[in-house]
């Protein structure tokens, strides 16, 4: 089996190499298939000057990785952080693959990104980097080819900026080219709180088989962005009690239970959780190990290790972020008696509803909110299903069972198309 190239060698990578060479190992997987699903099948490094609003020049790096189209288009999302790197936005490229298999949608997948800082820039400076990162990436992206949405640091404003720049080199506007766009020009309701939503779903039928009502338990929310936000905020709608939320500043704890509205509308005022009243403060680590039922981590990856996996109290762990568990720590929490919902599952509502929102821009007729739910809602709870009947019959742990679930369904794909040429 070929080795980790170089220029993928990152921590997040050698975790999706090794979650794969795992899984690969308890299936039957043709050698053949398997040496080709280790490597993306194609990535591209941009290198782009971007004046900034002071007038000097800063040349800024970005990524494109496609890890396999062999169900359809690519389709992932482009994150912006100062610590983003290829290796890390392969290994996304390739959870993207397994979730969109995993769920049953007719996508391939892919990742983006800019290293880059964005809440040090200004909306004219993101602007223009997001035009220029869009010209730059535009031969290999496209509606029917690799489909963009938004990831950490990015949001609908930047879908609105990469979809113009897109049409204006087409000379007409090209909806399907991204999803997660605003609602205005052809996104699709319940986008924005579209992963939220399925990582509550997917809390919900974990529940149900572990018989633990949603009235009366408890969570604990890491990261209160775009996914643990909506996350808190559904299963605080649901009965949940919401014990703890953090963001990239910190967060705040009450064991009586947040109001989580009221805590929303704090971080829209103020930018963080911080400072919210009535509430004790709490650092990212402590919230981590804080008593609960459910632990939603939606943050950044590896936020879950050896080091304080031993720690952790959930009964369940529904992993909002990619990748913030790693296979050491799914190792102590499985002993620990925690039920794991993995990334592709746990995450999945996103990309399902970006499904929803390209189709309805292919058919140019929008659906209802209350129809998107329902949906999504279907789509995940028979994903999850077929993850937790695996689980059940093979004893595989639930991230195991999720991938070897999405990594059959690729494998059987490449065995029906065959080898070009
Ligand atoms: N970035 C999200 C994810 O990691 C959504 C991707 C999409 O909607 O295409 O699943």
């Amino acid at each position: 089996m070929t080795g980790i190239s170089p220029e993928f060698d990152t921590t997040t990578y050698r975790m999706a190499m090794a979650q794969f060479d795992q899984a690969a190992a308890r299936m039957d997987l043709d050698p053949n298939v398997r040496a080709r699903l280790k490597k993306p099948s194609r990535s591209l490094i941009v290198h782009m000057p971007i004046r900034m609003d002071d007038g000097t020049v800063r040349v800024f790096e970005g990524y494109r990785v496609q890890h396999d189209n062999s169900l359809g288009p690519t389709k992932g999302g482009i994150r912006y952080h100062p610590e983003v790197n290829l290796g890390e936005v392969a290994a996304l490229a390739m959870w993207m693959t397994w979730k969109c298999a995993l769920v049953g949608l007719p996508y391939g997948g892919a990742k983006g990104g800019v290293r880059c800082d964005p809440k040090a820039m200004s909306r004219q400076e993101l602007q223009r980097m997001t035009r220029r990162y869009t010209a730059e990436i535009y031969p290999i992206i496209g509606p029917d080819q690799d489909i963009p949405a938004p990831d950490v640091g990015t949001n609908a404003q930047t879908m609105a900026w990469m979809m113009d720049t897109y049409s204006m080199q087409r000379g007409y506007a090209v909806h399907g080219v991204v999803t997660g766009k605003p609602v205005g020009i052809g996104g699709s309701l319940g986008r924005d709180e579209a992963t939220g939503r399925g990582v509550f779903v997917c809390v919900m039928e974990a529940m149900k088989r572990l018989g633990i009502e949603p009235k009366g338990s408890t969570a604990a929310v890491q990261g209160f962005g775009n996914v643990g936000g909506h996350a808190a905020r559904i299963l605080h709608e649901n009965g949940v009690n919401v014990v703890a939320v953090s963001d990239s500043h910190g967060g705040i704890r009450n064991a009586r239970g947040l109001p989580v509205p009221e805590v929303l509308a704090h971080k829209e005022k103020t930018g963080r959780v911080e400072g919210f009243p009535n509430a004790e403060p709490v650092s990212n680590e402590e919230l981590l190990t804080l008593p609960c039922t459910v632990l939603v981590p939606a943050a950044l990856s590896e936020a879950v290790t050896e080091k304080n996996a031993h720690g952790v109290k959930c009964r369940i762990l529904a992993e909002g972020a990619n990748g913030p568990t790693t296979l050491e720590a799914d190792k102590i929490l499985e002993d620990k008696g925690v039920l794991i919902l993995p990334d592709i599952l746990a995450n999945s509502g996103g990309v399902t509803v970006s499904y929803f929102e390209w189709v309805q821009s292919h058919q140019m007729y929008f659906w209802k909110l209350p129809e998107i739910r329902e949906r999504m809602a279907d789509i995940l709870s028979s994903a999850f299903e077929r993850v937790y009947e695996t689980h059940l019959r093979t004893k595989m742990d639930m991230r195991m069972a999720a991938l070897t679930t999405g990594i059959q369904a690729i494998a059987d794909a490449h065995r029906l198309r065959g080898l070009y040429p």
